[in-house]
């Protein structure tokens, strides 16, 4: 069935637009959640298994202290109250992925509730209440061979890997967000963002979207304004920054056009496609009691002792806001240069470039002017690029110190992101250092001088200005090598 969306402006015009995020992070532990198989990314599948993720028969789990260290963390620093008591839950369903047909969760006694996460649009400070912080563990993976999709339906076998099952999985749900209107896909955007950010801050998790570290379901739902709040989607599985506000703009859309025809919103679980942009139905939404939850018998509460948790909270690190905002008081950055900074997702970019050497102004030249725009040309992010903050901290001493001019260094800059090697080994290999030698030059300025006789006895007469001419035509002839600064003073100098 093909709908005619209508325009989004008219949309969040007529429609009030709620979100809520659960994010999935899969923490960087050095072993499994209940048992001691070690974690990593890929490697063969069913390599780094044991009973207990098998769940076989008769096997115990005995819970990883880090990983509730770790769940904690994220909890403080999310504002949340830690429970001063707190246990795991099993939920019951059957899945291939899932060995043991349950999954160890948390279900009505979560670690960490009652937050919050301040985050920044165009701005304006959006707060995102935190509904809780809990604790499970990951699933296996299937793979569906022999179909074209990847999916099930026409594949010819299914595989599963269980090097995943059993890695220590932090769910962070925040509360509805109401209010923020035609923002709601920016906000959603933004808040994954911002924890994204702390999560890394805290040194808990990889959190790579790409690899699923980081995983992301979007809630959203719309209602008339001053109406109860409508029935919500789920969108699972959103696995970019991109995708999140695509995500949520599309849904948004979707329900629209369903509700402007008169129609219901039905409550289910949705995929969103990268190709395309929309969301596809998947199954309807389970609700608490198909999960049977159950306190878990094989493992015994959890009771945080007060001052470990008082500890954790002192010893965490500065969190990304504030530490923005003292980067932009070292930068002496207004609020909008730092904002174009932030949008530009140059921040660290600009930080480790400093930190290598470069004046704030000077990396921030490279990265926000010259390397966004091969960034944007090339629609890719900025650390794509191909040039690493010490690379262009080199770039820039290099111009600092006269051996470089913009022109050239543009060129090595090309070099740079080529691979051919560091700014310095380039501009020796490709010759492209400024000439400044008197020597070297002379040659050049009194060749320019004997073509532009006219400009030559205008100077002689005094009217310095005119050596610009002289100094544009021997720049020409050194193919923007010669230093200007060195030329215009022997131009002078040889007609005085
Ligand atoms: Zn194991």
């Amino acid at each position: 069935m093909t709908v005619t969306l209508p325009p989004y402006e008219d949309v969040v015009a007529r429609y009030e637009p709620v979100i809520g995020l659960e994010t999935h992070v899969e923490l960087g532990t050095n072993t499994k959640m209940f048992c001691g198989c070690p974690i990593d990314f890929g490697g063969q599948p069913n390599t780094r298994v044991c009973p207990v993720c098998l769940g076989l028969p008769g096997s115990l789990p005995v819970a990883n202290k880090a990983a509730i260290e770790a769940t904690i963390r994220i909890g403080l620093a999310l504002n949340c109250t830690i429970a001063a008591w707190s246990r795991f839950a099993r939920k019951n369903y059957f899945y291939p992925d899932m060995p043991k047909n349950y999954q160890i969760s948390q279900y009505d006694e979560p670690l960490c509730v009652d937050g919050w996460l301040d985050v920044e649009v165009e701005g304006q400070i959006v707060r995102v209440e935190i509904e809780r912080v809990h604790l499970e563990e990951d699933t296996g993976k299937t793979l569906h061979v022999g179909g074209a999709t990847g999916r099930i339906h026409g594949a010819t076998e299914s595989l599963v890997d269980y090097n995943r099952a059993g890695i220590p999985l932090v769910e962070i749900v925040t509360k509805p967000v109401p209010g923020t209107g035609a923002l709601a896909p920016i906000v959603a955007r933004a808040y994954v963002t911002e924890l994204r950010d702390v999560l890394r801050t805290l040194g808990v998790s990889d959190v790579r979207m790409e690899q699923g570290s980081l995983r992301c379901d979007v809630n959203t739902s719309l209602s008339l304004p001053g109406a109860e709040w409508g029935t919500r989607t789920e969108t699972k599985n959103v696995n970019s920054l991109r995708s999140v506000e695509r995500a949520v703009r599309s849904e948004i859309l979707r329900q629209a056009a369903i509700l402007d025809a008169g129609g219901k919103i039905k409550q289910e679980t949705r995929h969103f496609q990268e190709d395309t942009g929309d969301t596809r139905p998947g199954r309807s939404k389970e609700t608490a009691t198909d999960y049977r939850y159950f306190p878990e018998p094989d493992l015994v509460p959890l009771a945080p002792d007060a001052a470990w948790v008082a500890s954790l909270k002192e010893a965490l690190p500065e969190l990304p806001r504030v530490h923005r905002k003292r980067l932009q008081t070292d930068w002496g950055l207004s609020d909008l240069d730092m904002q174009s900074v932030l949008n530009a997702g140059a921040v660290e970019l600009i930080e480790e470039t400093v930190a290598a050497g470069a004046s704030p102004e000077g990396a921030r030249k490279w990265w926000l002017g010259e390397l966004a725009r091969r960034a944007n040309e090339a629609g890719i992010e900025l650390v794509e690029v191909g040039a690493t903050p010490a690379q262009v901290a080199e770039l820039q001493r290099l111009v600092d110190e006269g051996k470089l001019n913009d022109k050239l260094a543009r060129a090595v800059l090309e070099g740079v992101i080529a691979g051919e090697g560091s700014p310095t080994e380039i501009m020796s290999a490709r010759g492209l250092g400024v000439v400044s030698d008197t020597g070297a030059l002379t040659a050049a300025v009194d060749e320019a001088i004997a073509a532009n006789p006219d400009v030559a006895a205008k100077i002689r007469e005094g009217k310095v200005a005119a050596a610009g001419v002289l100094v544009g035509a021997v720049m020409k002839a050194t193919r923007g090598q010669a230093d200007a600064k060195t030329v215009r003073e022997l131009i002078i100098s040889r007609l005085s």
